[in-house]
This record gives C-alpha cells, structure tokens and sequence, in this order.
C-alpha cells in the first residue's frame, strides 16, 4: 500500500476537499480529466472523510481504479502541535485542527501525478485552506473543482 511512486508505473491522484462536497458529475468530469491526460493505471489516494474523498473513491471504483485509503485520527496531535490554545472542542471532544493537512502532507509525499481539490461554496475570507497550497509547494500540479453552495463558515 506504500510503494514509493518511483516503484510504480501507475499513476498516483491525491484527491481530498470540502466535507460537504456532493456534486457526483463534477466529481466524475474530474476523474474522467484525468483518464484524458494521463495513460493507465490509476490509483485514486484519499483519507476516505466525508464528501469529497468518498465521492471520489465512489466514482474511482467505478471506473476501474485501485483506491488507496490513508485514514487518520483526529485527536492526534504532531511534534509541532503548539501545546497551548491549540486542540478545539466540539461534542466529539478535542481534535487537532492541523491533523487532517498532516495526512494530507504524508499522503503527498508518497507521490502524487496530480492532486485534485474538491471546494464547496465559497469561503467567508476568500481564501481556500485546504491544503493546496502546501501540495503545490512540493511541485505537485493542483486541479481545483468548486461546486457552487452557500458561503459557509
Ligand atoms: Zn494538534
């Protein structure tokens, strides 16, 4: 589940976006997007969260391709985790807020061909944090999908 891109033809597509992603065609004009640029086989990389990654591994299956899931645990901070004000609350319990982007990183530095980033609406500030910008960092080329919605905070 873990060979390096180097050990391994295929192509690698990191996918991950918005929880409340839930637009099926734009998911599938993205993947098709991807069968149109890049030759067989393909393996679709998500963390399997709500919205964009499980409409993305739907739409991969279907399409024949192998899904690699990374999951993770959202109470678990990293070494750079500041120690104070950091953890949040909700009626879960505390989560890390930077876990997610943590798996994100690691996903990424496994390989990626192309990364594909699912938004929903339009952010309050503007400005997308969902990852892109440390993905495009590592010289990883982003696709950006958004399906229209309400602003959302
Ligand atoms: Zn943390």
């Amino acid at each position: 589940m873990t060979r390096r891109r180097k050990d391994d033809t295929g192509r690698r597509i990191l996918v991950f976006g918005s929880p409340y992603w839930s637009s099926r065609k734009l998911t599938v004009d993205a993947l098709q997007r991807v069968m149109e640029v890049y030759r067989p086989t393909y393996t679709l990389v998500c963390d399997m969260t709500d919205g964009a990654a499980r409409y993305a591994a739907a739409v991969a299956r279907e399409l024949g391709w192998q899904v690699e899931v990374h999951e993770f645990d959202v109470t678990k901070c990293g070494p750079d985790c500041p120690t104070r004000n950091h953890r949040r609350k909700s009626q879960q319990g505390d989560w890390c807020p930077s876990a997610r982007l943590r798996n994100q990183e690691a996903m990424a530095d496994l390989g990626a061909d192309v990364c594909i980033a699912l938004g929903y609406g339009v952010p309050p500030s503007g400005v997308r944090r969902d990852g892109t910008k440390e993905i495009k960092a590592r010289g990883i080329g982003v696709w950006e999908y958004t399906q229209p919605g309400a602003a959302r905070r």
